[in-house]
């Protein structure tokens, strides 16, 4: 027998028809590329994604076409979202901080056909102009004034673009398993690969991060989402931020520790999310002017490990960290670090040992971890091995692959090594590419690289593996000093001593003045490989 209820396709189109409605009057404020910050409602970004579409459909493009944006997080590209995605296209947003040779790579791969891109993206977008194969239409994101002249006929302005329809306009009725929007990863080994996220992926997913103890959102809250939505669709913000309401503020292509603050203090933020490079910048820049950070509230940090030191100091502030871990492939939230009602009785202390953990799955993440003989670890907390994840919002095949990306019985391995412990909370011990084998034994790099960034003198810290004869594999740790700072390895070690396995302690330190960044803002370890590869142990192992 069946149920009796209504069949609601989950669309994209429906969550900006509820934004408009119920939350009208509600703010979407923006610090613009052009200069100045920009504020609009709900209301009005509805009627302009609405004329958006009109203004896709006038250019040819039809349900499934790939339409590229290289877009900061602003208004506009908020529109895209929208616009794109509900007429049925497909937004694919590109990552602009990728080589230029792979965003024309992307772009190729995945036959966009126009593209909407940011003013400071058009030395870019000129460039790569003769090695898109596919994009016939350039859409500069800005109006009349700000149009550089002498463009070629094919490059429109965003602005005259839509204001050429009325907005009055129907969403088309998808089928809720079509395609919405595709996202590729960074491809640190071989070429980028294509997530393509689905009407009902996406809402699922963004009904999944609300929870309170997810990202806490709510229409009394002003959040300020600094992962950007050119990676992995801004943690679902634009999504979940049209559910719930809350006031919302886009950085534009504003990411140091001044601009962000400025925006949390004049906006009045109460909830923001963002890489830990990020929270590196604002905390220096709290350091430098001794300012505080009311009325914050809570932090998301993901995308990388969370070190101790950054947790605490932000708690320190009076703000609540969440620590949360996701990839491209999982829409991207999986879990995140919550307490639940036994650890929230913890001492402070402990409360914050455990926020190093990268949380407890999401109804709708399914999690195992499977170790070296195929079987499937205890939740103990000790036992790591390969991080297995299956559900409704993981994808099953990247984009125009011919094989699945599942196991036979449909569970997706992350690429992370990673414990559960009796809680259900979830630790990254490394990327399965960087973990260190010594001997016979693993060596967590996040772990080391967390202890160390609680030196004093330590700005940044990296660990690799690099072959050893003895042990196979040993880790060097790599710093960025702090300004003025001497690198003085005897105190480090003995500051690591304590901290980690005596066995885990790194065999050399050695000092980069600038750590190489990915596209996503982590440390790009592939780059401290090749810098490092003939570095020679001290002991001549
Ligand atoms: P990219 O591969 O381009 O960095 P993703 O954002 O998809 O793009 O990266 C996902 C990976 O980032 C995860 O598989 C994991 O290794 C790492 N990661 C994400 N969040 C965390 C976290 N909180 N702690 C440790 N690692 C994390």
């Amino acid at each position: 027998m069946q149920g009796l209820m209504q069949d609601w396709p989950m669309l994209i189109s429906r969550l900006i028809d509820h934004a408009e409605r119920f939350h009208s009057q509600v703010e979407i404020v923006t610090e613009t590329v052009e200069a100045g910050r920009h504020r609009y409602t709900y209301a009005e970004c509805a009627v302009r994604s609405r004329k958006l579409a009109q203004a896709l459909e006038r250019l040819g493009i039809n349900k499934g076409d790939r339409v590229g944006t290289l877009a900061w997080n602003t208004y506009r590209h908020f529109e895209l979202y929208y616009g794109i995605s509900g007429m049925g296209a497909v937004c694919h947003t590109l990552n602009p901080r990728l080589f230029p040779k792979d965003i024309a790579w992307v772009a190729n791969h995945a036959e966009d056909q126009v593209l909407f891109f940011d003013l400071t993206f058009l030395p870019l977008v000129r460039e790569l102009e003769k090695h898109f194969k596919t994009v016939k239409t350039f859409v500069m994101l800005t109006d009349q004034s700000n149009m550089p002249k002498s463009l070629p006929a094919n490059y429109l302005c965003y602005e005259d673009l839509i204001d050429g329809g009325d907005g009055d306009y129907t969403w088309p009725a998808l089928d809720e398993n079509d395609a919405a929007s595709l996202c590729y990863t960074s491809g640190t080994t071989g070429h980028p690969k294509g997530v393509l996220y689905s009407h009902r992926s996406t809402v699922l997913h963004a009904m999944a991060v609300i929870v309170s103890d997810a990202f806490n959102l709510s229409a009394i809250r002003t959040i300020l989402p600094i992962v950007p939505m050119f990676h992995a669709n801004s943690w679902g913000y634009p999504y979940t931020t049209a559910i719930v309401g809350c006031k919302i503020v886009l950085n534009g292509p504003h990411f140091d520790g001044k601009s962000i603050h400025t925006l949390i203090k004049e906006e009045q933020v109460h909830i923001t999310t963002a890489v830990p490079t990020i929270w590196l910048g604002l905390l220096d820049y709290l350091k430098e002017t001794g300012q505080d950070l009311e009325p914050l509230e809570g932090l998301g940090i993901g995308g990388a490990a969370a070190p101790a030191f950054m947790i605490k100091a932000f708690e320190d502030f009076g703000v609540n960290v969440h620590h949360a871990w996701g990839m491209t492939e999982i829409s991207p939230v999986g879990t995140m670090g919550s307490m639940n009602s036994i650890t929230a009785r913890w001492p402070l202390e402990e409360q914050q040992k455990l926020k190093q953990k990268q949380g407890r799955g999401l109804f709708g993440v399914e999690m195992r971890i499977v170790v070296a003989d195929g079987s499937e670890a205890p939740w103990d907390g000790k036992t790591f091995g390969a991080l297995h994840v299956r559900g409704p919002w993981t994808l099953k095949r990247y984009y125009r692959a011919n094989d699945s990306a599942l196991d036979e019985d449909g569970w997706f391995d992350t690429g992370d090594v990673a414990t559960i412990d009796e809680f259900g909370y979830m630790q990254i011990t490394d990327r399965a590419k960087d973990v260190i084998k010594s001997g016979g034994e693993w060596i967590s790099s996040i772990d080391l690289e967390n202890a160390a960034m609680g030196h004093k003198d330590i700005a940044r810290a990296a660990v690799i593996g690099r072959p050893h004869k003895k042990w196979r594999e040993r880790p060097l740790l790599i710093v960025v000093l702090e300004e003025g700072a001497v690198l003085d390895k005897d105190s480090i070690l003995k500051f690591l001593s304590g901290k980690v396995a005596k066995w885990w302690l790194p065999n050399d330190i050695v000092t980069v003045d600038e750590m190489p960044l990915s596209g996503t803002g982590k440390v790009k370890k592939t780059g401290l490989r090749e810098t490092f590869k003939d570095h020679k142990w001290p002991d001549g192992g």
